[in-house]
């Protein structure tokens, strides 16, 4: 017999103190109803948005949604409540590496923290060429496989190409002063 849920507002309370506020939501599914990544995950977006205002912790933070989330905020716009879904995907995610949990695709938590170091390391700005390097060596390190790092690098060839993947730095973004601030609460 499934263990009796039991209802908390702890974790409804702390989306809200971080400017998330989900309690408006009355499950319309419009949420999961756009999104385009629904076929990879193991709760839909109502549903972890259900789940944290009952205050389910470990569920939302155990389900692999929030890595496979890509933050495209077509829910957060669809949603009539003006709740942003996306948001909370993301604050679940550094909730998740805060608490130092077991992370069910630990590709995705190196990538968002490479991202998040590139951008701090450039002022507001990732470095692709840095980004692609340090990725591909992580995924190496992890599990050599020739075929698809030649695919990655006919990928990036191409993107090259197409002017989308720098080998040097850019200029470093306008508005320096707001990126810190933001890049400071990113690190509290
Ligand atoms: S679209 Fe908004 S109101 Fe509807 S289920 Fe999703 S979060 Fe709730
Ligand atoms: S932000 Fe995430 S949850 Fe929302 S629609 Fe995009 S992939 Fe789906």
């Amino acid at each position: 017999m499934d263990t009796p849920l039991r209802p908390s507002s702890i974790l409804a309370e702390k989306l809200a103190q971080g400017n998330l506020p989900a309690s408006a939501c009355y499950q319309c599914k419009k949420c999961s109803g756009g999104c385009p990544l629904t076929f990879a995950m193991d709760l839909l977006p109502h549903q972890v948005i259900l789940l944290s205002l009952l205050g389910q912790e470990d569920k939302v933070l155990s389900a692999n949604t929030i890595w496979v989330c890509s933050a495209c905020e077509t829910c957060t716009t669809r949603c009539p409540n003006g709740i942003d879904i996306a948001g909370v995907m993301d604050w679940l995610k550094e909730e998740n590496l805060k608490r130092g949990r077991t992370v069910p695709q630990p590709e995705v938590a190196t990538f968002h923290r490479y991202f998040l170091e590139s951008i701090k390391a450039g002022g507001g700005r990732a470095s692709e060429a840095t980004l692609v390097r340090r990725f591909t060596l992580f995924k190496m390190r992890r599990k050599f496989d020739f075929q698809e790092l030649k695919e990655n690098m006919k990928l990036g060839w191409r993107l090259f190409k197409r002017g989308r993947l720098r080998l040097l730095g850019s200029h470093a973004p306008k508005k320096q002063a707001e990126i810190k601030e933001l890049l400071r609460l990113i690190k509290s």
